[in-house]
């Protein structure tokens, strides 16, 4: 049968009342109450009425003003989803999780996540029978898609902060659209489609969707007082930590502050350091409450920077982009906008897929701006000029368009679709979807570029939830027999980082790991860690502590594992060790891997073999500071350089030998000297 649902008990004590702020005065209300002072509230009845008469709308309002967590218990209450369910998409896990946890919360009376309200993100499923409303990340109602794509589950989808345009999104567009156009002419039950957002463009997303009605609650918002810098800075995290002490020695307590940084690292590194000056006698104002909110974050924390802060303290939250429109946090007076965020960006010129951290567009800039105006005045300050705010683009570029495609080409031709022909609402451009499939065909995916149809390896493929070309490595472990320990390596990257190195103790950190490093690279270190921390037993965490490791981030690694090992059992694969034979695991991962491959040239520089990228090794590698002649990597970074993260080194051999194909294309160019 099905696996029961994992329940997340709520804090019985907070589940009824919590508090509402208005600068120093803070009053206790009830949660139903709050729920009546929301902007969407009064707009209920209209709204009911629009959604029942239109089968696909477009609802536009103002973050903050109870669009996701209130339209979905709106729509149930009046049950207008009949027997289905109501989905509702997120682009970000996080905010998945944490609505959902917020909705069961309001629905009281015991109600737990998984009863009326629960979740699906990648890995983890909290829903059952009785649950009528359903958030989910876009990439996992995609999924759904790839098993149902008619999405039968659902009588009405919701596809949230579609002004985001992740690709996930952008693909859902035409999937719901189609589901909807082929349930009608099949007499299924109808699919009513809602689409939602801060802002957008209304008219580009109306012709999209035949013209359908689009509808704008007016949300309250109040001024913002807006402060540039007059020079631009280098280093943001340094001046978000002065922005903010002057912020808090003239502040009354009780009005909190939000600070936009890019990632965990850069969160945790601003989050310490306010802590550490906060304690400090010297400095003025109000005691100071920390609170961090990224991906990575286990949900109970991730809930505790909802809770108002005591009388007489101040909270400051340090975010990444999710607390722009996502999620809603009361009592903020002031923003600081570091300006950046990070995102992936996939240059088909150059075939590498970046992780960067750029400049915002001038709409995330008002967005992040408008987070400090939702209860009163509030104000501002953005640690760029005036005018690199002006040289932002104007909006951001849907992800579809910059992004690498062979994962959502790979889900399409599960689909029987091929990316070309797809009605994308924006098309990405035609050298990426060729791209993707080139890379698909390498991969062995498909049998040729114009193939409509996948092999019978590309079937299998579509069953894991990674990247194509992680599944083939998974896949191919048959052959060398060591699924064991790829699947072990495959989980450990498709979480965040085990490995902690707080900024101080750095050193430190790697003394104590340095028993865990190998030579042939990031991948065996990774699994050299989690082959003693599976026979730690007891003490667990005291273990994680003494060796600088993430105990949630590895302990969700070992979740993944599980998933993973029980698609592979059930596609039928036989998990089998290589022991000590990291040849066999290094040339497994050149099966997924093998177009991110560099080669050390005289001059002591790495090339990328793919489109002769100049790249370096990220100093977090323990291949830092050596000159293995071929390397393989996982991703790229760029700050300053394009560095290359997590590494394997390989042989040139294994190339020709892994990928015939690829190499016939690609020869290795240089030689070095010794
Ligand atoms: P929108 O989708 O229009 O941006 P939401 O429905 O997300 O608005 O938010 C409505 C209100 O619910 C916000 O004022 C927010 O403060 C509150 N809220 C959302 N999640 C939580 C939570 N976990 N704890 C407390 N309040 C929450
Ligand atoms: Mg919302």
């Amino acid at each position: 049968g099905p696996p029961s649902p994992k329940k997340i008990k709520l804090n019985e004590n907070e589940s009824n009342k919590s508090s509402y702020m208005n600068g120093n005065n803070k009053f206790k209300i009830s949660i139903q109450e709050q729920r009546t002072k929301l902007p969407v509230y009064d707009k209920k009845n209209k709204l009911l009425d629009l959604i029942r008469r239109n089968n696909t709308l477009i609802i536009m309002g103002e973050t903050g003003s109870g669009k996701t967590t209130q339209i979905p218990q709106y729509i149930n209450a009046a049950k207008l989803q009949n027997e289905g369910r109501i989905g509702i998409t997120q682009p970000r896990r996080v905010a998945a999780v944490s609505i959902a946890m917020r909705v069961a919360q309001e629905y009281g009376n015991g109600q737990q996540v998984g009863d009326t309200v629960g979740y699906t993100v990648r890995f983890e499923d909290v829903t059952s029978k009785r649950t009528k409303i359903k958030y989910l990340t876009d990439g996992m109602l995609l999924r759904e898609a790839m098993f149902d794509s008619l999405l039968m589950e659902y009588t009405v989808i919701i596809l949230d902060e579609a002004h985001e345009r992740t690709i996930h999104t952008d693909v859902l567009f035409g999937i719901v659209k189609t589901a909807q156009k082929v349930r009608e002419a099949k007499n299924f039950a109808p699919l009513k489609i809602l689409i939602m957002s801060a802002t957008m463009d209304v008219d580009h997303f109306s012709k999209y969707f035949n013209d359908c009605q689009a509808v704008y609650l007016e949300g309250r918002t109040y001024p913002v007082n807006i402060f540039h810098t007059v020079r631009p800075h280098d280093d943001y995290q340094t001046a978000c930590v002065a922005t903010f002490f002057k912020i808090h020695r003239e502040a009354p307590a009780n009005q909190d502050v939000l600070i936009f940084l890019t990632g965990q690292e850069e969160i945790e590194a601003v989050a310490h350091q306010i802590r550490l000056l906060g304690k400090d006698p010297e400095v003025e104002g109000p005691p100071i409450r920390v609170c961090t909110l990224y991906a990575a974050q286990p949900s109970t924390q991730q809930m505790s920077v909802f809770n108002p802060s005591p009388e007489n303290m101040r909270k400051v939250i340090v975010s990444t982009n999710i607390a722009e429109t996502s999620v809603t946090i009361t009592g903020i007076k002031y923003i600081i906008d570091c300006g950046m965020v990070k995102a992936r960006t996939y240059h088909p010129a150059t075939g590498l897929e970046l992780l960067k951290v750029q400049r915002i567009s001038q709409e995330q800039a008002w967005q992040r701006t408008g987070r400090a105006g939702r209860e009163s005045e509030g104000t501002c300050y953005r640690l760029y000029t005036r005018s690199q705010f002006e040289m932002m683009q104007k909006s951001t570029i849907p992800e579809i368009q910059r992004a690498n495609l062979t994962s959502v080409a790979l889900q399409l031709l599960a689909l029987d679709i091929h990316a070309l022909f797809f009605d994308f609402m924006d098309k990405p451009p035609e050298d990426a979807i060729t791209a993707a499939f080139e890379q698909l065909k390498l991969l062995g995916a498909i049998d040729s570029v114009e193939s409509t149809a996948l092999t019978p390896l590309g079937e299998q493929m579509v069953k894991f939830p990674l990247d194509p070309r992680f599944s083939k490595i998974l896949l191919s472990a048959h052959n060398f027999g060591c699924l064991e320990e790829v699947l072990t390596v495959v989980s450990l990257l498709s979480v965040e980082s085990i490995l902690l190195s707080p900024p101080n103790k750095k050193e430190q950190a790697n003394s104590v790991r340095q028993k865990f490093f190998s030579a042939f690279g990031d991948h065996v270190t990774l699994l050299n860690i989690y082959r003693e921390f599976s026979n730690v037993g007891q003490n667990m965490r005291g273990w994680c502590h003494e060796h600088y490791i993430n105990m949630r981030n590895i302990l969700q690694a070992r979740e993944v594992r599980c998933q993973l090992e029980d698609i592979c059992r059930k596609s039928g694969m036989t998990i089998s060790s290589c022991g000590s034979q990291m040849d066999q695991v290094r040339k497994c991962l050149l099966t997924g891997l093998f177009m991110n491959v560099a080669e050390l040239h005289r001059d002591r520089q790495y090339i990328t073999l793919d489109k002769r990228q100049v790249v370096s090794i990220h100093p977090s590698s323990v291949l830092h500071g050596q000159q293995p002649h071929f390397i393989l990597f996982t991703e790229v970074v760029q700050t300053t350089k394009c560095y290359l993260r997590l590494l394997s080194t390989v042989d040139s051999d294994w190339l020709y030998e892994i990928a015939p194909d690829y190499m016939r294309t690609h020869s290795i160019k240089c030689t070095k000297d010794s």
